[in-house]
């Protein structure tokens, strides 16, 4: 049986060493989370995500959930009593204003724990996951009265949150999209329409479901201009507030999937009914955007939190595992074989493993702070950079850390030969939980068009500006340090190459649009690997000077020191094979016809 115990020392070293936690104390909620308050919430995150999510995380694989004759859901049983416990605990209105029923704590906060939440059980946190991203939609787009109707009972835990967007027809391409919404002349539209792959659409954790749905107006324009975004709750708040008569929303189907068997993915049939309108008429794709975004964070955050526990498990194993003797000579003469951990070629997979997932918790952190300054700073120039860099990062991360939680749950599950493929390991459940949170939310593709066709550009390309100065002026403030140079050396060449990309990207995409397309999923991935090296530069930095202070973080430090030299020797190379893929362009990949397939 998988085990899992969250990293509560990393993240605390990296919050607390390398980005300065203390130092953002002025930012609103975050003095009400002190460095000593921090470290506690870690611990219970941790407790409950141990404790209490994970040894459910098995069981909802096999049980799955369970679409019943009157079109009810239940999800698997054990989830009930986590769910209970986790709303108890205040974690789903962690960093939702205290206005509206939450502990206004930093978004920062919030990112650190739901890493810990999704490793221990990916599925059940998709649960609060999508209600805090309908929360942030709500809050940023919904009236007063939409806010004091929905937010609190929903930060508490009582009404869960949906995100409807996709259809049969159209997933990528919202502009698509047919599900009507019909003025009924006192204020609220009248809804109807199928969409699908809806994930906690239906489901027995929540009196209510506040389901937020793209539809479009009649007579609205076609495309993505006519799309407005609706709040369509399960039950129709009656004149308390509290679920009243039921809406004319259904599941009609649960889908059978490849993993995250503990969350219902429903097909919702929408007949005629009630919603709101949430901003603007025809701005719906804005508005939905805010919790695309939001959500986007916390699916890259899946991938981290995914490759994290299949790590755990594949070193639990390894260190268990005899086989074989080690190339230089036996490690445990007294045993028949020793451990696998012992042969190189299984460090390989560990330490790559290893070295993407602590600079991955970093860059989200990083990332997460980011949020918090341009939602909360006080300085319109200081929120303006944080909110340049978060748009920049969010197609990163979400693209990079799922593409690597994938390929990490794979190269864990190898440690485990044969064993990794029969499910009693649960090493299988990782790799298929691990494989939708590369395609839902904007495929990876899609991210990566993203980053190439808008990001890069936005602002006459403000963002990726700052970054590359960021990272350049890193590495030369720590030039003269020699303990740094191998570090800054390896990163200042895969700079040079991310910004040669960028350059030739910015010289031949604008004429032939293709060759962007060839280029983004190289382009991401050699951004990620830039971004993650920066991130290593920075926690080796910090690693050096806790040393140089003495204390008992020793451990911790040195081990830093070699994983960030592994990234660099050994993963930060392939900047290079990127930007040679980059730069051949699209002629070769688009020049067979269609029917030479
Ligand atoms: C388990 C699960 C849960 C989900 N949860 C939700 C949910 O809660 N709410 C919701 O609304 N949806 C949800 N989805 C839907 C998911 O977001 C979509 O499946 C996803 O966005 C892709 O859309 P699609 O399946 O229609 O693929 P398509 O849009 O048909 O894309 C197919 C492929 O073509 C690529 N592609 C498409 N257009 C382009 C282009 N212009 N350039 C380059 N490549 C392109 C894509 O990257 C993809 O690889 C979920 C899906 C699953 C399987």
């Amino acid at each position: 049986m998988p085990t899992y115990r969250a990293p509560v020392a990393d993240t605390l070293f990296v919050l607390n060493d390398v980005l300065g936690y203390a130092r953002h104390a002025n930012l609103p909620g975050f003095s009400d989370a002190g460095p000593d308050v921090l470290e506690a919430i870690l611990g219970e995150a941790a407790r409950l995500a141990e404790e209490v999510v994970q040894p459910t995380n098995r069981i909802g694989d096999i049980e799955g959930c369970a679409r019943h004759g009157d079109g009810s859901v239940t999800t698997p049983a054990a989830f009930k009593d986590a769910w209970r416990q986790y709303r108890e605990g205040g974690w789903l209105g962690l960093a939702v204003p205290a206005d509206f029923g939450g502990q206004g704590l930093p978004y920062t906060v919030h990112s650190a724990v739901g890493e810990y939440f999704s490793s221990a059980n990916m599925a059940f946190t998709m649960y609060p996951g999508l209600t805090q991203g309908a929360i942030a939609a709500i809050l940023a787009h919904g009236s007063d009265e939409q806010k004091k109707a929905y937010v609190p009972k929903m930060a508490e835990g009582a009404w869960t949150g949906t995100m409807n967007l996709t259809e049969p027809h159209c997933g990528t391409d919202l502009g698509l999209l047919r599900t009507r919404a019909v003025p009924a002349g006192d204020g609220t539209y009248r809804i109807s329409g199928q969409k699908i792959f809806i994930s906690a659409g239906e489901h027995d954790l929540s009196e209510n479901i506040v389901h937020l749905v793209l539809a479009r107006i009649e007579g609205a324009p076609e495309g993505v201009k006519g799309i407005s975004l609706f709040i369509v709750p399960k039950f129709l708040p009656d004149a308390s507030g509290d679920p009243g008569a039921r809406n004319a929303v259904s599941c009609g189907s649960i889908e059978e999937k490849m993993g995250i068997h503990g969350n219902a993915t429903c097909v919702m049939n929408y007949d005629g009914a009630t919603g709101w309108l949430l901003g603007e008429a025809n701005g719906g794709l804005k508005a939905m955007f805010v919790m695309m975004n939001e959500a986007r964070l916390g699916v890259g955050m899946q991938g981290l939190a995914v490759g994290e526990v299949a790590y755990q498990n594949a070193v639990a194993y390894a260190r268990e595992r005899l086989q074989g003797r080690s190339l230089s000579g036996p490690k445990e003469p007294d045993k028949k074989a020793d451990p696998i951990i012992v042969h190189p070629d299984i460090r390989r997979g560990l330490m790559t493993m290893r070295a993407f997932n602590e600079a991955g918790r970093a860059l989200v952190l990083w990332t997460a702070l980011q949020s918090d300054v341009a939602h909360r700073s006080g300085d319109d120039k200081e929120r303006q950079a944080a909110d340049d860099l978060l748009g920049l990062m969010t197609p990163v991360i979400k693209g990079v850390l799922t593409d690597k939680g994938f390929e990490h749950a794979v190269m864990a599950q190898q440690v485990f030969g044969g064993h990794g493929y029969i499910e009693e390991h649960g090493m299988s459940q990782f790799v298929r939980d691990a494989r939708i949170a590369m395609i839902y939310e904007g495929a990876n593709g899609i991210q990566a068009l993203d980053l190439v066709g808008r990001k890069l550009a936005l602002n006459g390309g403000r963002a990726v500006q700052a970054f590359f100065k960021e990272v350049g002026e890193f590495c030369e403030a720590n030039r003269a340090d020699e303990k740094m140079v191998p570090f800054t050396k390896v990163l200042k060449k895969g700079l040079n190459d991310l910004q040669a990309a960028t350059m030739w990207l910015l010289q031949n995409a604008m004429q032939k649009p293709d060759n962007a397309g060839a280029a983004s999923t190289d382009y991401l991935h050699l951004f990620g690997l830039v971004a993650l090296g920066y991130m290593w530069g920075r926690m080796v930095k910090a690693a050096q000077q806790k040393l140089g202070e003495g204390g008992d973080a020793a451990q911790l430090c040195e081990a830093k020191l070699v994983t960030g030299r592994y990234f660099m020797e050994r993963v930060m190379p392939e900047t290079a094979a990127h930007l040679a893929r980059i730069s051949t362009g699209a002629d070769t990949m688009m020049a067979l016809p269609a029917e030479a397939f």
